[in-house]
């Protein structure tokens, strides 16, 4: 298991933290949302080993997706079950 020695977490005292490799998909909430796009990103998340706070930034591209609820250029996404990358 990859540990480090980083500063303390932002919730708790602790600072046991480590940094994996993760997939997302998010998606917008409620009815509305299933005619949204799935936004995939694939980050280095920084987990709180005691209390699971976990941190990871959003890539400007994806966060394009979110911000207009529209598919962006190059932006991996899906829609009505299936995934396909924007053009
Ligand atoms: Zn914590």
């Amino acid at each position: 298991m990859p540990t480090e020695r980083n500063p303390r977490c932002g919730s708790c005292p602790s600072e046991k933290q480590a940094t994996f490799e993760a997939e997302i998909a998010i998606h917008f909430p409620g009815l509305e949302g299933l005619d949204k796009p799935i936004v995939w990103v694939f980050p280095n998340v920084r987990i709180c080993l005691e209390c699971g706070r976990t941190e990871f930034s959003i890539p400007k591209r994806e966060l394009g997706v979110l911000a207009t609820g529209l598919p962006v250029e190059g932006a991996i996404i899906s829609i009505a079950h299936k995934t396909e990358k924007a053009s």
